[in-house]
């Protein structure tokens, strides 16, 4: 259990010098209890106290890494139940399993092809899971060494067999794989090749209690870059075990689950393993691994991904700007947007759509939308003439004509106004936008 707000304020240096952002030692030591602060903010506490706060101040959910070098995928560090407390930090990692008696070359093949770009991002699927379907070590081996050569991304590699872990760590314990799993039988050998190597280990139990056991004996052993498997495989009592270890590590610092969580998921119909795997996104895997992925199903699933990651006090948002959409000449159309990035990337794909090469200048509102940004006073006419003048607009093209967002058709006058610029109300949603540059300047 960790220490109380009180405890932790005993060893504060009590001087109330505001350094650390809170006002007073004793309000620090109060969010050092709850995961809300680092020790590291005030400079003034003593060596003596940091060993002292050592278990306090380190995040309730341990941070475990796989992979080695640049290429290195980090899991927990999380504090929150809830994402709107705070935030979430690392977001889930998506592995698709591999059998070493299939064709390794063509699914590790198609499990590379899965790329995708969305609103600016760009994401690929982060782990290979090798599983050892055969039973045998020589055919792991060589899958290993075929998956190996196919791919940069990182490995968990699935076997309670230890003979065969070995010959798989033969070929990639230089990659730092994740190696699953520990149980009851060999927690013993597994903990020391983990040792050995350097790479984190699964821990898998048959329900909680009996993790619980097996984590504080691979602790006793001296090792502690696990990561959790209660062992369930349905949907609903997987959730609820990964709910546990999240508020048991969270709420009441029971470090025995502060690690961060695997799950499979078990469903064979493609849509149903999709749901499946975005409520263990929502609550709380750190790591998913997938039967079967098709790219159709595995684009939501990294894009809920991305919206429970996102910091909820950032708005996310693109560089204010001009952003110059293919060959421009002096005629080009002119849009104009927000840098909230989704409203950007929307109207940037619908402008690309239109074939016609344009400029956009997207508005600096904070990264906020539209009509929350026109609500804050953020999406101004005054703002937008500013931007076409510093951006030097009447050099660029010689109409002096401007397309405005729809749902902010209310600017014309005032924009006209202070740009001496004609503006032309462009439609109320982006998918309009092609429709609407056809009939304008095609
Ligand atoms: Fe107290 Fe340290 Fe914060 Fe100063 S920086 S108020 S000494 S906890």
């Amino acid at each position: 259990m960790g220490l109380t707000g009180l405890d932790i304020f005993k060893h504060l240096p009590k001087t109330n010098c505001k350094v650390c952002g809170f006002p007073t030692c004793l309000a620090f030591a109060m969010a050092l209890a709850n995961g809300k602060a680092s020790l590291d903010a005030c400079p003034d506490v003593s060596d003596q106290a940091k060993e002292a706060l050592s278990s306090a101040a380190a995040p309730p959910i341990r941070l475990v890494k796989v992979g080695a070098g640049e290429n290195v995928i980090q899991m927990g560090d999380e504090t929150e139940i809830f994402r709107h407390d705070k935030r979430f930090n690392h977001p889930t990692a998506v592995a698709i399993a591999v059998n070493d008696n299939e064709d390794v070359d063509a699914k590790v093949d198609s499990i590379n092809g899965l790329v995708f770009d969305r609103v600016g991002q760009h994401y690929e699927v982060d782990m290979i899971a090798l599983v050892n379907a055969s039973g045998d070590a020589a055919t792991f081996k060589a899958a290993a060494e075929k998956a190996a050569a196919k791919t940069n991304k990182n490995f968990v590699l699935i076997t309670q067999d230890v003979g065969a872990m070995e010959a798989a760590l033969q070929v990639l314990a230089a990659r730092k794989p994740l190696l699953y799993a520990a149980d009851k039988d060999n927690y013993e050998k597994m903990t020391e090749l983990a040792k050995a190597n350097g790479c984190p280990l699964a821990v898998k139990g048959e329900n909680l209690d009996s993790l619980a056991e097996l984590v504080e004996k691979i602790v006793a052993l001296g090792y502690k870059e696990l990561v959790l498997d209660s062992g369930a495989r349905e949907t609903s009592k997987v959730i609820a075990d990964m709910t546990q270890f999240r508020r048991l590590a969270v709420k009441k610092k029971f470090r025995t689950f502060g690690y961060p969580a695997i799950a499979f998921t078990s469903k064979d119909d493609p849509q149903e393993e999709m749901l499946q795997a975005a409520t263990y996104v929502a609550k709380y895997a750190s790591l998913i691994v997938l039967k079967n992925a098709k790219k159709e199903l595995l684009l939501p699933l990294v894009s809920l991904r991305a919206n429970i990651y996102t910091d909820p006090q950032k708005p996310v948002a693109v560089e204010p700007g001009l952003h110059v959409l293919g060959d421009v000449n002096e005629n080009s159309p002119v849009y104009c947007t927000t840098n909230f990035s989704l409203t950007y990337f929307l109207v940037e794909g619908e402008v690309a759509a239109t074939r016609i090469p344009s400029y956009i200048i997207s508005v600096d509102t904070g990264g906020i939308s539209v009509l929350t940004a026109y609500a804050d006073n953020k999406f101004t006419a005054e703002k937008i003439a500013k931007s076409i003048k510093d951006l030097e607009m009447e050099g660029k093209v010689n109409h002096k004509k401007i397309v405005i967002p729809g749902a902010v058709a209310v600017l014309k006058g005032k924009l006209e106004d202070e740009s001496g610029w004609e503006v032309i109300v462009g439609p109320r949603e982006s998918s309009g936008i092609q429709k609407f540059a056809k009939a304008q300047f095609a």
